[in-house]
């Protein structure tokens, strides 16, 4: 017969996915010796049965659960609901992944009228038992028979009002037996029978209600919210109860292994003497710090010293336990592998390691790359954080966290950061442009109503290591009135907002913000890393400042410089826009020899930066309309500018208008059409390598040509560039090495990479525009109909932030596969968004990419993901963590 019960000696911690990780975390520490009540496990298979059967347990099933109560009984040498002597039990849920508070509990299970004689005559503690059974009732009713607590909140109010009491602790025996008398009332008015008196019916109900709240609305959001899939459901517990409520010698408490929050090798935790589990984090008493109980309780004290190594060793993690101690014995009644913060998580491995407990690799394994975020943005104090919601969820387009004054323009942005250095301003638009960089720039963070994770705004906000919260749909943006509205709140300018833009979430209001810190654990972990992993990592970066901070955070190179993003400041923008708009060759010659000192000035710069690094410099590529002018001031300078009428310069603008703009004129097409552009770019590229080789660096340029899909624009475009190089070092009178390779992000370039190849020395996967073409997305709308994919379940992930391997993926394996039959040394990387994303690197090193570029902020997170590649390739294993979390590690019971 199936077994669908275990008793607490006959799991073990392997038995997760089967006895959820309360049951199996209970099983393990019943084998290794340490003081647990008593129990047996109802398995996840059970639960899984239980919705398939129509909610309804199988007949084999009861029988298992009464033939385990019998064992319990004889072991306890008590009968559940005797009225001499009674067993008490707590019936919990448990997940193979933890839920905290998510699911339901009940403890005390087994009283009734008659019992509470026995505990009475047993405990010698009637005040106690009274205490008990109206808790019992209370839990139970709301639990198991949907009754709103509130009514008996309102009902244990009166009485405490009527009796002068201020605290529950404060009733004596009397009132709590008219609080129990008045409690099984509501039952009766509720639900219009009495409250169950039969132990064994208690027992049914409450195994019930811990199934039925598997899919109960909060567990509901809880897995998506954690992306917790693929489980069967909950298993139940049911142990003997043992009780921190018995008076001044019993005590009940949390705690952890080492401090969650910095990692600190000390016992962390609070616990309150006579009282249960429950009154730990409901509030109502403030608890005590874990090694105050060392004078308290010296012997209990120590005892849990000793069970905390013990764990730790037989675990090899940080854990975070459950206990009580009944009349001065300890019982254990949890251990998990506890939450952390990411500098605890990285302290933790480092010491882990230093003592002996685990090696490098695994140390590694330990990190969730996506964590380290934390580690090098600024970020939302924890407290405060866990003390307040959100009033919007949006794309976390950009980690970090920033508070400010909502303020609705750029420029205006600006001059407030300029009229005053310290004002701190959020610049909130529907979405942005590159006339909005100044604004950007001043502001502390940035949010949009439109916009994906690979939008303007995103983009440029990572490479300045900006917090934005982009795509927040749920806001309505009033640009005009300067208002903004989410869910009944109307913010506007000048009121204060937080933005998390690790999370996406937006805040009211103003919370404490905590600076990010580099320890010594973190260059430690990263220096293992980089000893493991074969990728190289590159970053993405437009500017000297950008390439300097990718350096801090261990770059080897660059990746992608979007030379169109040099042209996003004031004084560029403007050239820049003069030679979009030009109508002659001649026009546009001279509005590019205007941009030549610009460009030249900021590769000389990047290029010293990056001295014997390689530097991958993409030839312009941008959306034209991203380009053009909006404002009629705007419009009218140009004309002045260009000497022609604003009517002009408008119906200019009227031929370049795009139905499509992502899929129009950009890229190469825009090198082909004007190629004194690309020229221009060559120039003033070789020009700065050639000066500064003159000078005794070593410089490694290597040009891309973007958006190629046809053999032909990639010849097209080199010609043009080899021409103009062999100009420039003629002039020069040195000669620079350079490569010539191409961005491979449209689908017809993967198809005839063998082609591309011939000619092109490297590729570059820009799985931005990959993606977009791939699933026919624009990368600019994705947030209006993404979470409604997400939320529906069409897609599991947005493909922008996660390289979908099934379709892009595969692009860039056929790319890679005949790009390397025509040039088998051809040189392989990916530049697009996916570079810094953990499974993305995964997959990049496991085609055989030679590195991966990312936003400098995410250098480190890359190192590590790509180390983490290696070993999962070797089949090394993380043990069995816990993952991470960025939550505040409160002392949480957990169901
Ligand atoms: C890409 O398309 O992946 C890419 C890196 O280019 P961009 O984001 O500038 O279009
Ligand atoms: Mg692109």
């Amino acid at each position: 017969m199936a077994k669908y019960v275990y008793g607490f000696e006959e799991g073990n911690k392997s038995m997760k996915e089967l006895l959820g990780g309360k049951g199996a975390n209970l099983a393990e520490m019943t084998t290794l010796g340490i003081n647990v009540p008593p129990g047996f496990t109802i398995t996840t298979e059970v639960c899984d049965e239980y919705y398939k059967n129509g909610k309804t347990l199988l007949k084999e099933v009861n029988e298992q659960i009464y033939t385990h109560l019998d064992d319990l009984q004889s072991k306890m040498n008590k009968m559940l609901g005797d009225k001499d002597d009674p067993l008490l039990v707590s019936v919990r849920s448990g997940a193979a992944d933890s839920m905290p508070g998510m699911m339901d509990t009940i403890l005390n299970l087994g009283l009734n009228d008659e019992s509470i004689q026995g505990l009475i005559k047993k405990t010698n503690n009637e005040r106690f038992a009274w205490d008990a059974y109206r808790r019992f009732i209370q839990m139970f009713a709301h639990v198991v028979m949907n009754i709103d607590s509130k009514k008996f909140e309102a009902v244990l109010d009166e009485i405490k009002q009527a009796k002068g009491a201020e605290h529950d602790s404060d009733l004596n025996i009397d009132d709590l037996k008219e609080v129990v008398e008045k409690f099984k009332g509501i039952v009766q008015q509720e639900k219009g029978e009495s409250f169950p008196q039969v132990p064994t019916v208690q027992l049914d109900m409450a195994i019930n209600a811990v199934f039925m709240s598997w899919n109960n609305d909060r567990a509901i959001l809880y897995r998506k919210l954690n992306d917790i899939k693929g489980l069967l459901g909950t298993a139940v517990n049911i142990q003997s109860m043992v009780f921190g409520n018995k008076g001044e010698s019993s005590a009940t408490g949390v705690c952890f292994t080492r401090d969650p929050a910095t990692g600190e090798n000390s016992l962390f935790g609070e616990y309150l003497i006579n009282a249960q589990g429950e009154d730990v984090v409901a509030g109502i008493r403030t608890p005590d710090p874990i090694q105050h109980l060392d004078s308290k309780m010296p012997h209990a004290y120590r005892e849990l010293l000793d069970i905390r190594k013990k764990l730790e060793k037989h675990y090899i993690d940080m854990q975070d336990m459950e206990f009580t101690i009944e009349e001065g014995t300890l019982y254990m009644l949890q251990t998990r592998n506890g939450k952390r913060t990411a500098e605890a998580s990285i302290r933790i491995a480092v010491e882990l390691v230093e003592e002996g407990l685990l090696t490098k690799e695994e140390a590694i394994l330990r990190i969730n790359p996506n964590q380290l975020d934390q580690l090098v943005h600024k970020h939302i104090d924890h407290k405060a954080k866990s003390s307040t919601s959100s009033i919007a969820k949006g794309l976390p387009a950009s980690p970090g966290a920033a508070v400010g004054k909502i303020v609705f323009d750029a420029h205006e942005a600006n001059e407030l950061m300029e009229a005053k250095a310290d004002e701190k301003v959020i610049l909130v638009r529907v979405e942005t442009s590159p006339e909005d960089l100044i604004g950007m720039n001043a502001a502390e963070g940035i949010l949009t109503s439109r916009g994906g994770i690979t939008s303007h705004a995103a983009v440029v906000a990572r490479g300045m290591g900006k917090c934005c919260v982009a795509g927040c749909g749920d806001i309505k943006i009033d640009e005009e009135n300067e208002t903004l509205s989410v869910s009944g709140i109307t913010l506007k300018k000048g009121d204060y907002i937080t933005l998390d833009g690790s999370t996406g979430e937006v805040y009211e209001g103003q919370l404490a913000l905590q600076d990010p810190e580099l320890s010594d654990n973190f260059a430690k972990i990263m220096e293992w890393a980089d000893e493991i992993r074969s990728l190289k990592i590159r970053t993405n970066a437009d500017t000297p400042h950008d390439a300097k901070n990718a350096i801090k955070f261990g770059a080897q190179g660059i990746g992608l410089c979007r030379t169109e993003h040099m042209f996003f400041e004031n004084d560029r923008i403007r050239a820049m826009r003069e030679m979009i708009l030009a109508d002659s060759l001649e026009d546009r010659k001279k509005c590019l020899a205007k941009l030549l000192p610009f460009q030249k000035k900021d590769f000389k710069e990047i290029f010293e930066v990056m001295t014997g690094l390689p530097v991958t410099i993409r030839l312009l590529d941008p959306p034209l309309h991203e380009f053009l002018p909006r404002e009629e001031d705007e419009i009218k300078n140009i004309a002045e500018e260009l000497g022609v009428t604003a009517d002009k310069i408008k119906s200019k603008m009227d031929d370049l208008y795009e139905v499509n703009p992502m899929l129009g004129h950009r890229g190469c097409r825009l090198g082909i059409t004007y190629p004194e552009i690309t020229e221009m770019q060559t120039r003033a590229i070789i020009e700065a390598a050639t000066e500064l080789s003159n000078a005794g660096h070593k410089i490694l340029p290597e040009i891309m040509i973007p958006l190629v899909g046809n053999i032909n624009e990639f010849k097209h475009q080199k010609e043009v560039v080899l021409k103009t190089a062999d100009a420039v070092m003629k002039e020069s009178g040195t000669t620079i090495k350079f490569l010539i390779g191409t961005m491979i992000e449209v689908p017809r370039a993967a198809l005839t990479a063998d082609a591309i190849a011939s000619e092109a020395d490297f590729f570059s996967f820009g799985t931005n525009d990959l993606t977009q073409m791939t699933f026919g997305y624009s990368r600019d709308d994705v947030a209006n109909f993404m979470p409604v994919y997400l939320q529906e379940g069409i897609l599991e992930y947005d493909p922008f932030q996660v390289l979908d391997q099934e379709s892009v993926g595969q692009l860039v394996k056929i790319a890679i596969k005949k790009g390397k039959s025509s040039r088998p040394d051809i040189k392989l990387g990916i530049c697009g968004e996916h570079g810094g994303e953990p499974s993305s690197i995964e997959f990049c090193h496991n085609v055989g990419l030679e590195y991966v570029s990312c936003s400098p902020f995410r250098v480190p997170i890359a190192r590590i993901a790509a180390a983490q590649a290696v070993l999962k390739s070797l089949h090394f294993t993380a043990l069995d963590i816990e993952s991470p979390c960025n939550c505040n590690p409160s002392l949480v019971t957990s169901a």
